[in-house]
């Protein structure tokens, strides 16, 4: 008996996103908000996997397999089909997700996985895509995914999709709190944010020029200064026990703290890889429930990988 060769996947390596600032603006008609960010990839990865296949399927692996929907609500098989449907490609594929980006915490990791499915099917298929080219439909699938696509460190405006280059030289270095309790969902953090601020509303939402300037010289000092969330107020709302991670994190010699996105994520940065470790090692001893992870950030966005071993358990749909 011969042994077919199963068909090799294609496998796309994805980063997660923290916002160095996002700016707030007012409410628009279709229900986002008008914001201005600069977001900037770090080096916590999913994984995602495409093989040519009869049907669509999607596959979770790894620590946050259960939270995720292995099924058409799953943001990397929606991806793999709004592609397939524009470039009128009538093949199917399964799709493994090997998760490491929190689920609900304020990283994007279902936008990543997305942008992972798009880059990913996009050679599959042998389309012949630009990343240029790819943007427009991956601002179809979210505010977020372009950025996930293009990585590195990238001013967004409009509802976060719309991306303009920053100069920013060399490396931050992070220490993430993820917490061990359910996330947030997006949607109700903006909700708390419009009632906590009333009509104080921020009418044209900019970058500081303080936080980029900070980064033209990588001045990790001045960037801990000028981290800016205005979705920070209502995450801490929602999660009022976030004001101890953080002021925890600033005890502990953090050059600066900030809720990542719509939280419950909380992104310390420090000036080394050591203080880094100092960093994690002082927070797990110092008590606030939570996972601590490392990580450096600019990195590349969504980007194809030639070989890589998932991890379990895993879900399927
Ligand atoms: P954002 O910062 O973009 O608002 P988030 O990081 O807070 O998002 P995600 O991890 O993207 O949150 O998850 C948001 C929701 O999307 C979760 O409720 C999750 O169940 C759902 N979801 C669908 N597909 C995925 C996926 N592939 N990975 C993660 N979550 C997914």
């Amino acid at each position: 008996m011969s042994l077919a060769a199963e068909p090799r996947g294609v496998t796309a390596r994805v980063p997660g996103k923290i916002n160095l600032e996002l700016v707030v603006g007012p409410r628009r008609e279709d229900g986002y908000h008008e914001v201005a960010t600069v977001f900037h990839a770090v080096g916590v990865y999913d994984h995602v996997t495409v093989h040519a296949s009869e049907e669509w399927s999607v596959q979770v692996h790894g620590p946050y397999a259960d939270l995720v929907p292995a099924d058409g609500a799953n943001l990397a098989l929606r991806a793999a089909r709004h592609l397939a449907k524009v470039t009128r490609v009538r093949d199917r594929v399964a799709i493994s997700i090997d998760k490491q980006i929190p689920v609900a915490g304020g990283m994007a990791g279902g936008s990543a996985d997305a942008a992972g499915a798009l880059v990913a099917c996009e050679a599959l298929w042998g389309l012949g895509l630009t990343r240029e080219e790819l943007i427009p439909i991956a601002s179809h699938l979210g505010s977020d995914v372009p950025f996930l696509l293009h990585g590195g460190t990238a001013m967004g405006s409009g509802r976060g999709e719309r991306l303009a280059p920053v100069l920013a030289r060399g490396e931050l270095h992070w220490v993430l709190w993820v917490s061990a309790d359910e996330g947030l969902a997006t949607p109700l953090v903006y909700a708390e944010c419009d009632r906590l601020r009333g009509s104080r509303t921020v009418a044209h939402p900019e970058p500081s020029g303080r936080l980029l300037s900070a980064l033209r010289t990588m001045d990790t000092e001045a960037v801990g200064v000028a981290l800016r969330n205005d979705l920070q107020d209502a995450a801490l709302s929602l999660i009022p026990d976030l004001r101890d991670v953080l002021q925890a994190g600033l005890d502990l010699g953090a050059d600066g703290a900030v809720v990542s996105g719509s939280g419950p994520t909380v992104a310390f940065l420090v000036g080394s890889p050591a203080a880094a470790i100092d960093l994690s090692v002082g927070l797990a001893a110092r008590g606030p429930q939570g996972e601590i992870k490392r990580a450096v950030g600019p990195v590349p966005g969504a980007h194809l990988v030639s070989s890589f071993t998932p991890s379990d358990p895993s879900r399927t749909g």
